[in-house]
């Protein structure tokens, strides 16, 4: 079946979108959630097994308490209650990369429930309101071989890994979504962003959404523009970057709309979101949650978090990110629009390991921020994948505050360090980009840029001293950049002045 996409924007008019969005998170802890086989990236395949979580007859499972530390932290910072008392849920499906069939998770018992996160999106606040974020375990991965997609169709075998399976998985679910808009694309995104960095900030996970260490399912349903009634929703599943958050809501958003103007029923399904077309296609038609017979895992006992423990958690707690946006943007007097900048850019620990490590605020936040971030930009790598470090900003902003390195030449410094040629002095060394601080040689320089333009000299001696910029670019340029620009100024309205 194909749909006929309606427009983004004219979708909006008539319907109104609700979003739900399930985020799946693997915690960092050193073994799995109910073994004691290593979590390691990357290892080779089916290394990290046991009779556990292979789920081997007589193998029985025990809690890790790392994870339960972890989940407990990640409720904390979502603004949720950890309940006193809650049990471990088998969850029964069939799937060849779950060697039990069957899903160690919570059901009707979660351990936090009741919390919620504030995103801000074009300077608007939303609240997204958490249902709850409960434990389980991770699945292996099923690698398709012979097939031109990686997909099961066209493949000739298929192969398990089984190393990720029992790897502690946080799940976190929202509340239905709603009076969002025309922004709802933006609110996911800024949700799923502000999830990962408080999960990050907490140091629980890595988040690394292209590692897999932290996917999004993103449910969204439409109503008619006015209607209270909730319309049926679809959940793309696994999506795996914050971009591709965005885009699959506002692809759903038009998809959807086209099949509701021709009539039909949206149908309530899975759907796997494309990252090279930005659609979506249909998976499979979604379960209820009867038809996973959920009963209480008989080999756990239950969870009983003291609340000694989780007032520790609480206490212990790092800053999170929105407390530390608060406190940056007081210390070095942001606007919201230049924080929600560097925030973008991925800057902010780097400005801050700048500024922690000697420079002034806003050295280390023009560096980063518009030099250093057009490169990145250029070569088409994040911030942080530069080979300058915040030790090498520092040098330079101090080189440039003593008056050895303007800012022309600071920018021939970073060029050598992206080079790989050293260190900030080494690059001034083996490129000789001293300032030209000799006076005799600068007063030279002056006399002979006075000279050759005398009518701007003659508004100078008149009073105009704003005239004198033209004078210092002269003279900038005949030093090919290399003259210190603030001495050459003062110089030059001593001679004419003086
Ligand atoms: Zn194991
Ligand atoms: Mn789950």
């Amino acid at each position: 079946m194909t749909t006929t996409l309606v427009p983004y924007d004219e979708a909006l008019t008539r319907y109104e979108p609700v979003l739900g969005i399930e985020t799946h998170i693997e915690l960092g802890t050193k073994s799995k959630m109910f073994c004691g086989c290593s979590t390691e990236f990357g290892a080779p395949p089916n290394t990290q097994v046991c009779p556990v979580c292979l789920g081997l007859p007589g193998s029985l499972p025990v809690t890790n308490q790392a994870a339960i530390e972890g989940i407990i932290k990640i409720g904390l910072a979502l603004n949720c209650s950890i309940v006193e008392w809650c049990r471990f849920a088998r969850k029964n499906y069939f799937y060849p990369d779950m060697p039990k069939n069957f899903q160690i998770s919570q059901y009707d018992e979660p351990l936090c429930v009741d919390g919620h996160l504030d995103v801000e999106v074009d300077g608007e606040t939303y609240r997204i309101e958490i249902e709850r974020v409960h434990m389980e375990e991770d699945t292996g991965k099923s690698l398709h071989v012979g097939g031109a997609t990686g997909r099961i169709q066209g493949a000739d075998h298929s192969l398990v890994d089984y190393n990720r399976a029992g790897i502690p998985l946080v799940e976190i679910v929202t509340k239905p979504i709603v009076a969002t808009g025309d922004k709802a694309p933006l609110v996911a995104r800024a949700y799923a962003t502000e999830l990962r960095e408080l999960v990050r900030a907490l140091g629980v996970s890595d988040v690394r959404m292209e590692q897999g260490s932290m996917r999004c399912d993103v449910n969204v349903s439409l109503m008619p523009a006015g209607s209270s009634v909730w319309g049926t929703r679809s959940e793309t599943k696994n999506v795996n970057s914050l971009r591709s958050v965005e885009r699959s809501v506002r692809h759903e958003i038009e998809r959807q709309a086209g099949v509701l103007d021709a009539g039909e029923r949206v149908i309530q399904e899975t759907r796997h979101f494309h990252e090279d077309t930005g659609t979506t296609t249909s998976g499979r038609s979604k379960e209820e949650a009867q038809d996973y017979r959920y009963f209480p895992e008989p080999d756990l006992v239950p969870m009983a978090p003291p609340r000694e423990w989780v007032d520790e958690l609480l206490t212990d707690r790092p800053e999170l990110p929105a407390a530390r946006r608060a406190r940056v943007r007081a210390e070095w007097s942001l606007s919201d629009k230049e924080l929600q900048d560097i925030v973008n850019a991925g800057a902010l620990d780097l400005i801050e390991e700048t500024v922690r490590a000697g420079a002034e605020a806003s050295a280390a936040r023009k560096w980063w921020m518009n030099e250093l971030s057009r490169r990145a930009t250029e070569q088409g790598v994040e911030l942080t994948e530069l080979p300058v470090t915040p030790a090498d900003v520092v040098r330079v902003s101090a080189l440039v505050a003593e008056g050895a390195l303007n800012d022309k030449l600071a920018r021939q410094v970073f060029d050598g360090v992206l080079a790989g040629e050293g260190t900030p002095d080494e690059v001034v060394e083996k490129r000789g980009l001293k300032i030209v601080s000799d006076e005799g040689e600068l007063s030279t320089v002056i006399d002979e840029v006075i000279a050759g333009n005398p009518d701007i000299a003659e508004k100078i001696r008149g009073g105009k001293v704003a005239a004198a910029g033209a004078l210092v670019g002269a003279v900038m340029k005949a030093t090919r950049g290399q003259a210190d620009a603030g001495r050459a100024r003062e110089l030059i309205i001593q001679k004419l002045t003086g």
